[in-house]
């Protein structure tokens, strides 16, 4: 029997397959075979990934209700899937800087479910750290996860 970190009850099996950061978040490190470099300093290694970095720590119930903020986010931060009426709820408007050698772009988002997306993120960090990928004083406290 296992305990499930992020909803306590007891199961059998954790989800097998569950992304610390959302598949979609990694369109831009792939190379042209869907692949991408994971660089381990603490293990002193480098692995080649394909679907991203997942592991199994939460039960299949937990991976469901997250999964439902990865989507919102993944409806209005990419390009996806622009016919969506989530996608296409969202004002966007972009601007760049020009200061010399400092080009910079950035867009602002109006419309957004702020409570959706920012249980987008408070899933990210809590699957990081119950993936124990996290270590030393970044990791979150026991006053942190309360
Ligand atoms: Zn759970």
């Amino acid at each position: 029997m296992l305990i499930c970190p992020l909803c306590k009850r007891e199961v059998d099996n954790f989800h097998k397959r569950s992304h610390l950061v959302p598949e979609w978040m990694y369109t831009d490190c792939y190379n042209g075979n869907h692949k991408v470099l994971e660089v381990s300093r603490s293990e002193e290694k480098v692995t080649k990934k394909q679907k991203g970095v997942y592991c199994s720590f939460i039960c299949d119930s937990c991976e469901k209700d997250t999964q439902k903020y990865d989507r919102y986010a993944s409806l209005i931060l990419t390009n996806r899937s622009p016919e969506t009426d989530k996608f296409k709820s969202i004002k966007r408007t972009y601007y760049k800087k020009n200061n010399g050698d400092d080009k910079s772009e950035f867009g602002l988002g109006e419309h957004i479910d702020f409570k959706k997306f920012q249980n987008f993120i408070f899933a990210v960090i809590l699957r990081t750290h119950f993936a124990g990928r996290i270590k030393g004083p970044i990791s979150l406290n026991p006053k942190h996860l309360n």
